[in-house]
């Protein structure tokens, strides 16, 4: 909590309890507005002028309460469900005769907010967040992922998803390569490209490639793109490599500075390869890049479990998990990122299984599942 609103919970008591000196020219509360976000919830309170107020946080169960003063409530809604990751519902009340009651009932204790008011019109904001976020990644512009909202809840079923694919390496370089030839960029475009086809026949979500031939795209220009044309989920393919040729399965990572999984760091540095130590523009960059990708761990790691599931139910692949390493071609993506690896192109039995056009078809038909799954899951925890 900060300062300000720990110095305005001491003084609640008395500005509460203390009646008005003067006749208060009361302010409407006018209108109320919600958004769900990923990593928060915003709640905007529209009001005829300006007013004061004091949050004050409780617990058991966890809430919000803050009084606005001179206020007075409308004919607005009393109640209004939102059910988002962190904020359950909103009630509206007349405290007293001059003080709008307004209560955020939580979904969990673990939460931190800032409030803040601005103008023309005037509006008081709070946002509810998760207090793992790094306070330095607030610095970071957040992009808007889908959202509900008070206002377009009947709009919500027509969101369009943009699925960025992204077929690992190409060009110049070509990934692992495996003892019969196969070479990796090879087949993660052949994948990509399978996995494109069927999501384009999907109703509600737009996918884009970030290459469709074999061409060179440095790593964090994918990531940039995915950007710019507005992502909402990010799917790097590629194929695994590793020293010991029985090595095999399907694994699925997602960004993270800390490493988790078996063999993760092995695999980070091979993915990482391609950048070179020429091309990596300075800590201060990658730190950034850390953060924003950071913003979207959670739903990351939830992604990489829908596609590592339905990838195994469809290839029947030994099953290695979900795993989590920092690297570089999902570090600046500002939306939930992942890397799948569809099994080893070094491993002889794994290379002619990647090789088969069949076969092909198969993990991209898993890939495919896990994200509609994925965005499936995600609309039902909105709607919820
Ligand atoms: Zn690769």
């Amino acid at each position: 909590m900060n300062k300000i609103s720990k110095i305005l919970i001491l003084l609640a008591p008395l500005l509460l309890f203390a009646p008005p000196a003067k006749a208060y020219q009361d302010h409407g509360v006018e209108k109320v507005r919600f958004h769900s976000y990923l990593t928060y919830t915003r709640v905007v309170l529209e009001v005829s002028g300006e007013v004061s107020y004091i949050i004050r946080d409780l617990t058991n169960p966890p809430r919000l309460l803050i009084n606005l003063y001179p206020a007075k409530l409308t004919s607005l809604e009393r109640k209004i469900d939102i059910r988002d990751r962190f904020v359950q519902r909103l009630r509206l009340s007349q405290d007293s005769e001059h003080v709008t009651r307004v209560v955020l009932d939580l979904m969990n204790s673990e939460y931190t907010y800032d409030i803040f008011s601005l103008k023309s019109p005037h509006r008081l904001v709070i946002e509810v967040k998760s207090p793992r976020e790094d306070p330095i990644a607030d610095l970071l512009k957040p992009r808007e992922f889908p959202y509900s909202s008070s206002e377009s809840v009947s709009e919500e079923n027509l969101r369009v998803y943009k699925v960025i694919l992204d077929p690992g390496h190409g060009g110049e370089d070509p990934g692992a390569i495996g003892s019969t030839g196969l070479k990796e960029k090879e087949v993660s475009l052949a994948v990509a490209l399978e996995v494109a086809n069927l999501l384009k026949d999907e109703a509600g979500i737009d996918v884009y490639l970030t290459r469709t031939d074999d061409r060179f795209i440095p790593l964090d220009q994918r990531t940039e793109m995915a950007n710019q044309w507005g992502g909402d989920l990010f799917v790097s393919i590629h194929a695994n490599a590793a020293f010991n040729r029985k090595a095999s399965g399907i694994e699925t990572f997602f960004n993270s500075r800390y490493l988790y999984g078996e063999g993760a760091a092995e695999v980070a540095a091979r993915e990482n390869a391609p950048l070179g130590d020429d091309d990596v523009s300075g800590e201060v960059k990658a730190i950034l890049w850390d953060l924003m990708q950071d913003r979207y761990r959670d739903e990351s790691n939830e992604l990489s479990h829908f596609v590592q599931r339905k990838l195994y139910q469809a290839t029947y692949l030994e099953d290695r998990g979900v795993k989590s390493a920092g690297f570089y071609v999902l570090r600046g993506a500002a939306m939930p990122a992942i890397l799948v690896e569809i099994g080893f192109i070094s491993n002889p039995w794994e290379e002619q299984k990647l090789r088969k056009e069949e076969f092909r078809k198969k993990i991209a038909l898993g890939i495919f599942r896990g994200i509609k799954d994925y965005l499936e899951s995600y609309n039902e925890r909105l709607s919820r």
